[in-house]
């Protein structure tokens, strides 16, 4: 169905008789759904005006200058073809053709879910509405969420206690470590401005108690919240032997109607390295057992580095060997580099386009095999950290047995419901295909339970934030210049650089800078990236302004505390905007 349609200026909020300072559209131009029309100005902001329907221009109803209010007609198109329009009061929805036919096969696919069909079960050992398998971040998520929306859930984890990777040998040990390495690299760092501390004395077993204790305290938590919801935990290793039963090792059975796969990842390990407790993952490398004289970290991704950053400040004489040119690979290598320029020092070597290409274990050591650009190297250390990252388990729960898909690297494809092809069970986390993040898997977890629960819900996140918690932080959100450039985004960047900064100043640390990339046309943040103390905090901000549509000026108008590095988003904003002071920036021909 074509026809004109009039596009209005949507609600103004509290502002009247709006100035329009431009017209962003002719008669004749095609329109789509969200493409600019004019560009209004307050006394506070500039802000554009979205078409509401896909056409051609057919008339402009306003000049430059004119005052408008909510409601005022300011373009009038010929819609292009739709299928249908549907009236839901106010507003009206326009659903394309080829829109329809998905629309409909999703809705068909959440009422399956919702509703599935009992087949005849199995006498199982135990039953519930809903089975999570793997309590990790996504599992006691989304056990948590579904109890609390009234299903009776049944949470099975393999390990003695709940909380996944993350909790036991994961984010939070780790980031327990990081904190003391931290400490003990201020503390040095103060020397140099007049406070001076004798060496550290680390007791590795005691620094390994804390963490433990960290641990503790959240795992424990976990059961308590598992009680307090009544969520029945079973701990045991589950497979499917049906689509709607699961075995136990134990020999019991658990049958379900909807069930969530979250049985994550583990790390991969070299082919062909020597069977001995010096050669560790990341696992191993957490309890600090012992903290060696040499250790070689194999791989230069986060996980390594941030392990690699631990052992530095313990003590460890640290080699870093990545197949790679580059640490971090993928992430933008301004944000990289102020990192490896302070590890270059502070690391005994850091090898680059290396492969390791044999460990042979001797009662003196590890000696390692090095094959690069300058030829063949070998060395000899104490421990060797093998961080070359993580595989999915969606391959070890036979999900076959229940007719689910999974994929040569053992992750489950899903869909934004996170349903897989057999639509009343679903799979989150890191087995779900994406980044292996805790706060990725948590969010998939939620829509998971709602789907499962009846409710509609959708993964619909604009951006996943990524943080190396090394020393300085190095995060991002949404968009970098390197997806940018080889997509061929274009965007405009605006940067603020700390050393400007009077609180990075005032805490030692200069190194650090802000940068917002933003749509050119449209001002809105497309992305960001951090790198300096704290980056991992102040990210959050940059991820907020990208989920709401913020432009630089919503950022730069939003009054930050002083001082603080929070203050750094706000700068960058308003170095885009023209508008900063704290720094000159000559302006553009
Ligand atoms: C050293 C390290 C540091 C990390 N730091 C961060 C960080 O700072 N920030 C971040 O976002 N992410 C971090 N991660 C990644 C993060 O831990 C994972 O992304 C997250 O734990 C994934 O959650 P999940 O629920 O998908 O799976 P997991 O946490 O892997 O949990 C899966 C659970 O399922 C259980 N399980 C598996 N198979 C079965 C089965 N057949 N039956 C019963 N139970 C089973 C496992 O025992 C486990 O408890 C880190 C990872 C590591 C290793």
């Amino acid at each position: 169905m074509a026809g004109t349609v009039e596009l209005v200026i949507p609600d103004l909020g509290d502002f009247q008789d709006v100035e329009v300072i431009e017209i962003l559209v002719a008669p004749g131009d095609t329109v789509a759904i969200e493409d600019s029309l004019v560009t209004l100005e307050t006394d506070k902001a500039t802000m554009d005006v979205p078409a509401s329907h896909a056409g051609t221009v057919v008339s402009v109803n306003v000049a430059t200058g004119a005052k408008v209010n909510a409601g005022d007609a300011v373009v009038t198109i010929e819609a292009s073809e739709v299928a249908e329009a549907v009236d839901v009061g106010e507003k009206t929805i326009v659903i394309e053709p080829e829109e329809q036919a998905a629309i409909l096969a999703e809705v068909a696919k959440v009422a399956e879910a919702a509703d599935v069909v009992k087949e005849p079960l199995p006498d199982t050992t135990h039953f519930a509405e809903l089975v999570v398998i793997g309590a990790g971040p996504g599992g006691y998520t989304a056990a948590f969420r579904a109890a609390d929306l009234g299903m009776k859930v049944i949470l099975i984890e393999r390990w003695p206690t709940l909380g996944g990777v993350c909790l036991n040998v994961g984010c939070i040990p780790s980031k327990a470590l990081l904190h003391a390495a931290k400490v003990i690299d201020d503390a040095e760092a103060m020397a140099e401005h007049g406070v001076k501390f004798g060496k550290p004395e680390i007791d590795a077993a005691a620094l390994r108690g804390w963490k433990d204790k960290v641990v503790g305290r959240l795992t424990g938590g976990l059961t308590q919240l598992a009680k307090q919801r009544k969520v029945q935990v079973i701990h045991g290793t589950a497979a499917f032997a049906s689509s709607h039963h699961l075995e136990l090792d134990s020999g019991e059975t658990v049958g379900f109607e909807k069930c969530i796969i979250a049985a994550g990842s583990e790390p991969a390990m070299l082919p062909g390295l020597p069977n001995d407790p010096r050669i560790v993952d990341s696992t191993g490398a957490l309890e600090l057992d012992p903290v060696p004289a040499r250790l070689l970290v194999i791989g230069g991704g986060i996980i390594g580095l941030e392990m690699a950053c631990v052992y530095s400040s313990l003590g460890s004489a640290v080699t870093v060997v990545e197949l790679t040119d580059a640490l971090m690979p993928g992430t933008d290598r301004d944000l990289v580099r102020p990192f490896q320029k302070i590890v270059a020092k502070r690391y005994e070597k850091i090898l680059l386009g290396t492969k390791v290409s044999g460990i042979q274990a001797t009662t003196a050591g590890l000696d390692v095999l090095f094959e690069g650009k300058d030829g063949n190297i070998a060395e000899t250390f104490d421990k060797v950290l093998v961080s070359i990252g993580r595989r999915a388990n969606g391959d070890k729960v036979a999900a076959e047995k229940a007719g689910v898909t999974v994929d040569e690297r053992g992750n489950i494809p899903v869909d934004k419901h996170m349903q897989t092809n057999v639509p009343h069970i679903f799979a989150i986390g890191d087995l779900a295909g994406g980044p292996m993040l805790a706060h990725k898997a948590t969010h998939e977890a939620k829509v998971a339970a709602e789907v499962a629960a009846g409710e509609q819900s959708a993964f619909d996140a604009r951006s996943i934030p990524s943080v190396a918690y090394t020393d300085p932080e190095i995060a991002w959100v949404g968009l970098t210049e390197t997806e940018a450039k080889e997509e061929g985004v274009s965007y405009e960047k605006a940067a603020f650089p700390w050393a400007a900064s009077g609180r990075a100043l005032s805490l030692g640390r200069d190194e650090g800078f802000t940068k917002l990339l933003f749509d050119k046309q449209t001002g809105r943040v497309l992305g960001g990236g951090i790198v300096g103390p704290s980056a991992g905090d102040l990210i959050a901000e940059v991820g907020l302004a990208l989920e709401m549509g913020a432009d630089a000026t919503d950022i730069s108008l939003t009054i930050h505390p002083h001082p603080t590095l929070s203050e750094t988003v706000a700068f960058a904003a308003e170095a885009f905007d023209g508008t900063l002071t704290d720094l000159y920036i000559p302006k553009k021909k």
